[in-house]
């Protein structure tokens, strides 16, 4: 067989990965990516970009209608789906060629293929054995779908974003980011959208407010929204449609379903059980505080160990990995405060404690919560509102956590994600000037204490 060596050997060309890559030939090292699909990993290919893309397509039909308010008129939007699946594929096969340049100018060689761990220091490409130094899973995960009856019947995210045509009617089960995010998505480009949930409250790790609020705005959007709702199972109709058949409800004929169902490591056929490494209970590969296996020398970053799946928090990792082999050899930091965001319509954005999450710690907590039209929606007549809250230590008066529902909620909620990282204050909020007119002002503005 035929051998390579490498000081860095780097399995998967997601977010993770690449960067790790990047960074680790840009101080020296020689490094190889193996990767068998198109560079990017799920963010490029099949998540983050082209979910923001149909998301942006979808909020157009908020500019159609609230446009008559403004006094526009003679507005016939038509939507054209495979156009819009068309120009996104073109955007991200250049994202794709500029990956391939990224790694390519700092010289990294990418290997196009399907990688299995041989050894602690050994790796399988196409036929060629690869020795390494330093080794490192970066395979991201993948859509996990609960083995329903007839869940071969069902779509997951990453099959939505090639559908030949926009279905008329989609049954989305699941009550987390995908669920909602997708939903928005359809029902913003005239499908029809009923969300199955098992549970009484959307984006059940978040603020309980948000999940809330925003399953109202869901609603009044037109969204059928069942909350409390168990799937039980699927069935193809002769006429290719699908039977949704849940407990308790009468059952409802659709075009398409999505399992929203969680996403899951994506581990198989890695060869781990060759370095000796036992995945844990949810399938994820266990790692050391510097991202070390138990096998000396393999490492693992990314969403493939777990943590909260979010292309930030790959790239962090990828950057710490590579400082900490190839730079000043310090120990990888993690971040602890993790803004994030679902492109949901409206958007939910949140960076830090939750309310029960700051009541758990023992704190004695102070809520700051305002519901309110946001301008645009006054001339347009659109009912939907805005919600802002802060959750403050009234012990050190410290901002603990941030959370919005509401147009452009991931742009604030990053700006005061600065904020927290500095430790800010609800005194330092409040001697903020605010920026007229806008929503964002008001987090500067509220001063009423909420009761509990
Ligand atoms: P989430 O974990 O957000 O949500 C999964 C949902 O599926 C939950 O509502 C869960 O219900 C439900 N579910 C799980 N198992 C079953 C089952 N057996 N039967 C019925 N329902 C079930 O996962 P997603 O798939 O939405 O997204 C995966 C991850 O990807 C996210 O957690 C996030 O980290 C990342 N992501 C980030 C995005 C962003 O940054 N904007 C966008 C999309 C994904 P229950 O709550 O009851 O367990």
């Amino acid at each position: 067989m035929p051998q390579s060596e490498w000081d860095l050997l780097v399995i998967g060309g997601g977010s993770a990965g690449v960067r790790c890559s990047r960074i680790a030939a840009s101080l020296g090292a020689r490094v190889a990516v193996a990767e068998r699909g198109p560079m990017g990993g799920t963010c490029v290919n099949v998540g983050c970009v082209p979910k923001k893309f149909l998301v942006y397509a979808a909020l157009f039909q908020d500019a159609f209608v609230d446009a008559v308010g403004y006094g526009w008129s003679g507005v016939v939007p038509v939507h054209d789906w495979p156009m819009l699946i068309a120009r996104k594929d073109q955007e991200i096969a250049r994202l794709n060629q500029v990956y391939e340049g990224l790694l390519d100018r700092v010289g990294v060689t990418r290997l196009n293929g399907h990688a299995q761990v041989t050894g602690p220091h050994t790796v399988a490409i196409n036929g060629t054995t690869h020795h390494a130094q330093h080794i490192v899973i970066a395979t991201g995960g993948k859509p996990f779908v609960p083995p329903v009856p007839g869940a071969e019947h069902t779509r997951v995210s990453d099959d939505l974003f090639s559908l030949a045509q926009r279905p008329d009617r989609l049954v989305v089960v699941g009550g987390g980011y995908i669920a909602v995010e997708f939903a928005s998505i359809f029902a913003g480009l005239g499908t029809e959208v009923t969300l199955i949930y098992r549970g009484e409250r959307l984006l059940k790790a978040f603020d309980p407010d948000l999940g809330e609020h925003l399953a109202e705005s869901l609603t009044q959007r037109g969204i059928d929204l069942r909350l409390n709702t168990q799937l039980e199972s699927i069935e193809s109709t002769e006429q290719g449609e699908r039977c949704v058949h849940m407990a308790g409800t009468p059952s409802l004929t659709v075009d398409e379903v999505l399992m929203a169902t969680g996403r899951r490591p994506n581990t198989a056929g890695l060869g781990l059980e060759a370095a000796g490494v036992v995945l844990d209970a949810s399938g994820a590969i266990p790692v050391n505080e510097n991202f070390e296996t138990v096998c000396p020398g393999l490492y693992a970053i990314g969403d493939v160990i777990g943590e909260q799946e979010l292309t930030p928090v790959a790239l962090a990792h990828g950057t710490a990995l590579a400082h900490h082999l190839f730079g000043d050899g310090t120990a990888a930091p993690r971040h602890s405060l993790i803004p994030t965001a679902v492109f949901s319509i409206p958007e939910v954005a949140t960076v830090g404690l939750s309310e029960p999450e700051a009541r758990q710690t023992g704190r004695d907590v102070k809520i700051f919560r305002s519901v309110f039209r946001p301008m645009r929606n006054t001339l347009s007549g659109r009912a939907e509102r805005t919600l802002m809250k802060l959750v403050v230590d009234r012990g050190s008066d410290q901002v603990l956590g941030c959370h919005m529902v509401g147009p452009d909620a991931a742009e604030i909620i990053q700006g005061l994600a600065v904020a927290l990282t500095c430790g800010a204050t609800k005194a330092q909020l409040d001697a903020t000037l605010g920026i007229h007119p806008t929503a964002g002002e008001e987090f500067v503005t509220m001063r009423t204490e909420a009761k509990s």
